[in-house]
């Protein structure tokens, strides 16, 4: 079984962060640095049942150098891609470090439409030009499709099927495989996990792959209402109907005044902040 696992946030805001660039507004200049929020992403770091430390990101921010930093995080077995937007790829680039200090490639999943992009915009990457001392991340794509689970150091990644406007995207469920390969039947906390970002829609296929769960991280854009994001109230709405243990929400804009919102949401659910780690006690966290 994998022990200490931990999901750490390594950026809660939305695509332009917060604060916004030119702005002047009460989250742009707020004090609470919990207002302070980079490109949003994830890293679940966890001792896998060989004893062997491993952690994986869940999308590449435009903010991944500095996240990484502010995360000391020091290796990457393997990247999972909710979707191709740029605030979750654009940050694909600084992943060449992890390439080195693993000394070799990195498994990247991705679902056809976020392969194709990337394989579109980073040339440089995945049609590497083999002059010497170019430095480039060294990467094994590999393409998800819905439902079909990925097993990896004892966790099983199953992606789940969501909607973002017009485009089908994914998010993951994340539980603890037992000795003989299945989902454990007591998994330690805060799995199961769901990270589901960018979503404004759940198919209904893909609500019986949302029950059961400890731990549910979901975007949450804004007051006002987007045709591609829940806003505060649907996020709301949405994680009642699915009723993890506990919801953290992420994805926010500078309308969202941290400690305002924050304030108003019903139990057991609480806005997250960069550098929120969920782990084994995570409330009050
Ligand atoms: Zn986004
Ligand atoms: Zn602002
Ligand atoms: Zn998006």
């Amino acid at each position: 079984m994998v022990r200490d696992f931990e999901c750490v946030v390594l950026g809660s805001g939305g695509s332009s962060g917060v604060p916004a660039i030119g702005c002047a507004c009460a989250a742009c200049t707020s004090e609470d640095p919990r207002d302070r929020r980079l490109r949003t992403s994830a890293a679940v770091r966890f001792t896998d049942p060989q004893g062997q430390s491993r952690t994986l990101l869940i999308d590449t921010s435009p903010d991944l150098r500095a996240q990484a930093l502010r995360a000391g995080l020091r290796r990457c077995d393997a990247i999972f891609y909710t979707h191709h937007h740029v605030d979750h790829t654009f940050g694909l680039d600084e992943v060449r470090r992890f390439s080195l200090v693993m000394n070799g490639e990195i498994d990247l999943f991705a679902d056809t439409t976020t392969l194709a992009f990337l394989e579109r915009v980073y040339q440089h990457i995945f049609r590497r030009d083999p002059a010497p001392g170019s430095f480039v991340a060294a990467l094994a794509a590999k393409r998800l499709r819905a439902g079909q689970a990925v097993d990896r150091y004892g966790l099983r990644l199953l992606p789940i099927p969501l909607l973002h406007g017009g485009v089908p995207i994914l998010g993951f469920r994340i539980d603890a495989l037992d000795g003989g390969g299945g989902v454990a039947a007591t998994q330690p906390a805060p799995l199961p996990l769901a990270w589901c970002t960018d979503v404004s829609g759940i198919p209904p296929a893909s609500w019986p792959l949302l029950t059961g769960l400890r731990t549910l991280v979901l975007g949450m854009l804004r007051h006002r209402r987007h045709p591609a994001h829940y806003s505060v109230d649907e996020a709301v709405h949405v994680a009642g109907e699915i009723d993890a243990a506990e919801t953290w929400f992420v994805h926010m804009t500078h309308d969202i005044v941290h400690r305002e919102v924050d304030a108003a949401l019903p139990e057991r659910m609480r806005l997250a902040w960069d550098g929120l780690v969920l782990g084994p006690d995570t409330s009050g966290r």
